[in-house]
C-alpha cells in the first residue's frame, strides 16, 4: 500500500515552496498576514505535517 499521507505532505510542501518562490509577502517558516492563497496552502501544509509527525511518533512507540 502507497504511503499516501506522506505523499500528500510532500505535495503540500512542494505546493507551499512553489509559492514562497513567487510571493514576496510568504516566507519558507510562515505565510504573509494578508496573503489568502499563501496562508491556505500554509495551514494545509502544517495540519499534513503535524498529521505525519504524529503518526511517525505512534509508529516508534508501538
Ligand atoms: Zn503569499
Amino acid at each position: 500500500m502507497p504511503d499516501d499521507l506522506y505523499a500528500r505532505y510532500q505535495d503540500a510542501r512542494r505546493a507551499y515552496q512553489q509559492h514562497t518562490d513567487t510571493c514576496r509577502a510568504c516566507t519558507p517558516t510562515g505565510p504573509g498576514s494578508d496573503c489568502d492563497d499563501g496562508r491556505r496552502r500554509f495551514v494545509r501544509l502544517a495540519r499534513l505535517q503535524d498529521l505525519y509527525l504524529t503518526r511517525l511518533k505512534q509508529r516508534r512507540t508501538r
